[in-house]
């Protein structure tokens, strides 16, 4: 394979530099005959999408081949390290594709009997088999495990917790004991505090957090992948639920305050990662959007594009364009910390040392 030569500015430096890609991974000293893809702009560690479905579609479930165009499409937009953050559908096939996003599983998600939408996950019947499941899906995942730590509960009309304290207390430490981490699915209140306080690893969505719920994350340093976009759909998700009166105007209520929510929980310390969830209602390839948004809500452009590059790759354990590293990365053709619509238009994706685009 030809050695690939590319000079820019790498964020979040400043000078531009030359880098090197031979077997797909970064040289930092030149590498001669290689061939020049990439002479003038700004390179961004390869993107992370922190909270995205591969094989979940608008109508649910997806075959494989489906469920691979919605990981070119997510590729296309930059996101070259993807948390599937829980799906129906086995995508190890898809990790052996070279061209494809790498994947980082949680396998399926786990929720209770009519607690979570239809068909996505496992259902489990008495909470004290949760740390059981936990463990089979450690096991059978990259080192996550999703569950849905909120849901309506159609008996009481609102959002309500899944899970009993100590059922959480008791499967968290199983996945920690088998080297996965968790996180959870939360819109409300309610849930958090058994969450945090168990252990938890990354709280997705997380509109529901107070002040206390911030804190105690913080000083956990518990992560938070606050799905900008997919908030967005609360107000439909309210409209929808003519039925469940206090449920939907508990949904608005969170989605009013869900730009602060996030902007408090950033002030306060908190971890706070991009994710699209494309596949839960979002279309794939969003990524920038998401990245603007979380901009917008207290992160400034620079720690913003970390949230989606840098800072994410080294909280999932991988390294950025460091020697040696997996030659995984994104060209612009302008600055994005100042014209973040750029974003939205790599002008050239290398992955696995790779130009896929
Ligand atoms: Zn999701």
């Amino acid at each position: 394979m030809t050695a690939l030569h590319l000079r820019g500015v790498v964020l979040p430096e400043d000078e531009p530099r030359d880098l090197w890609v031979v077997n797909g991974r970064v040289r930092t000293t030149p590498v001669p005959n290689a061939d020049t893809v990439f002479d003038d702009g700004y390179l961004v560690p390869g993107l992370v999408d922190a909270h995205c479905h591969i094989g979940i579609g608008i109508y649910g479930p997806v075959e494989l081949d489906e469920a691979a165009r919605q990981a070119e499409t997510d590729r296309d937009a930059g996101a070259l390290l993807i948390r599937d953050c829980g799906s129906p559908l086995d995508t190890r096939p898809l990790q052996e594709r070279l061209d494809l996003p790498r994947i980082v599983r949680a396998g399926k998600h786990l929720s209770r009997p009519k607690r979570y939408i239809a068909r996505l996950g496992v259902e489990i019947d008495d909470p004290a088999d949760l740390p059981a499941a936990v463990r089979a899906q450690a096991e059978d995942g990259d080192g996550w495990v999703k569950l849905v730590g909120d849901w309506i509960d159609r008996s009481i009309g609102d959002l309500a917790p899944l899970w009993p304290d100590d059922a959480l207390v008791a499967a968290i430490d199983a996945a920690h004991d088998a080297g996965a981490r968790v996180t959870a699915h939360v819109f409300g209140e309610d849930a958090l505090p058994g969450l945090i306080n168990a252990g938890i690893d990354c709280i997705e969505h997380g509109t529901g957090l107070t002040p206390d719920t911030i804190d105690a994350m913080a000083a956990r340093g518990t992560a938070l992948v606050p799905t900008l976009a997919n908030t967005e759909n609360f107000p439909g998700i309210a409209e929808s639920a003519g039925k469940y009166p206090a449920y939907a105007k508990h949904m608005l209520a969170l989605h009013a305050r869900a730009r602060q929510t996030v902007a408090a929980a950033i002030e306060a310390g908190v971890p706070v990662y991009a994710g699209t969830d494309a596949g839960g209602g979002i279309d794939h390839g969003q990524l920038a959007e998401e990245i603007i948004a979380l901009a917008g809500s207290g992160f400034g452009p620079v720690r913003a594009i970390g949230a989606a590059s840098w800072s994410a790759r080294q909280w999932l354990g991988w390294p950025s364009l460091t020697e040696g590293a997996p030659a995984d990365l994104v060209g612009y053709e302008s600055d994005p910390r100042h014209n973040m619509d750029i974003l939205r238009t790599p002008r050239r994706v290398v992955l696995r040392g790779r130009v896929v685009r």
